[in-house]
């Protein structure tokens, strides 16, 4: 699972199947109905555990068509966010600025709702195709998707997502371009793109910021083993030196321990933590 996301942390699961077309996937799905599996896309929001994964993968990254049609752009549940932005740009199609940076699929990112810079992915996707583990295939539109903050109707549940419908408005392309480089600045501003990890730790809890409540216990910095709290944006735990997962656990405890300590404040991972 090193090799499949973000954090770089992971042993070995059974098999990893990398499925080329929607067809397949639900083949694949189909076979494995009485199996172990989980599906993953870009791996940019997963802690895989180091002893490995007693089941099988199915990673989503080849299904990554992505088609314009008017104001509607199809994409395949493993295309990146990135890659249906820049769709967006080319077919001068704007909404879609704010996610150009979060490194994920659009498959991983409905299920998180993710989101950035005010914009949300709640706000652009209109219809998504799923399946379930018969390999039955569904469609949901609005508010049927239950958005909330990183939480959609796909959250804790075993379908998979296809693909997804987003809908856009016709922009100004040099406008688009300009709000995507400017995003993408202050994220490379803030963040610390140079380290693996699975961008912000934790939630944010109601009327906090998680990483202002960290940095004010003094954690800035601090490390467990090879896993550190970045020093450049408290939110995020990188793999500074080949981490296990379990230092990266050992580092959200700490700073669910502290935060609650200092300020009675829960905070929960965003982290998924397999
Ligand atoms: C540097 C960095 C910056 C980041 N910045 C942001 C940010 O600004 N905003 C934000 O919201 N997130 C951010 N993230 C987190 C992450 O990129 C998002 O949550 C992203 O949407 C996850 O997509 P993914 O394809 O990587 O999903 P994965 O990590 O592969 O999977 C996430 C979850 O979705 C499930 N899943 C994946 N694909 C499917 C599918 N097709 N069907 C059903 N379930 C599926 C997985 O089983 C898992 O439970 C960041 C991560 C990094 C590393």
């Amino acid at each position: 699972m090193k090799n499949h996301t973000t954090f770089k942390i992971g042993g070995n699961a059974k098999t990893v199947i990398i499925p080329k077309t929607e067809k397949e996937l639900v083949e694949v799905i189909k076979c494995l109905k009485n199996e172990k599996f989980i599906i993953v896309g870009n791996g940019s929001n997963i802690l895989a555990p180091d002893d490995g994964i007693d089941g099988y993968v199915i990673k989503t990254t080849k299904i990554n068509s992505v088609v314009a049609d008017g104001n509607i752009i199809t994409a395949g549940c493993g295309a990146t966010l990135a890659k249906i932005a820049s769709v967006a740009l080319e077919n001068s199609l704007s909404g879609f600025e704010f996610a150009s940076g979060i490194p994920g699929t659009i498959g991983g990112g409905a299920v998180m709702n993710a989101g950035a810079y005010d914009g949300e992915l709640s706000r652009v996707i209109k219809k998504t195709t799923y399946c379930d583990r018969d390999g039955n295939i569904y469609k949901i539109e609005g508010s049927q998707h239950e958005f909330g903050y990183r939480h959609s109707f796909f959250s804790d549940k075993d379908f998979t997502i296809l693909s997804c419908e987003i809908e856009l408005e016709k922009g100004q392309k040099e406008n688009i371009l300009c709000k995507m480089k400017e995003l993408n600045k202050k994220r490379s501003e803030k963040q610390p793109l140079n380290f693996p990890s699975a961008g912000s730790a934790f939630k944010r809890p109601e009327g906090y910021f998680a990483a202002k409540l960290i940095d004010d216990c003094g954690l800035r910095g601090v490390s467990v083993g090879g896993a550190q709290i970045s020093e450049k944006h408290c939110g995020f735990i990188i793999n500074k030196c080949n981490a296990p997962a379990e230092d990266v656990k050992g580092l959200l405890s700490l700073c669910q321990q502290r935060v609650f300590e200092k300020f009675g404040v829960s905070i929960e991972p965003e982290i998924k933590i397999l």
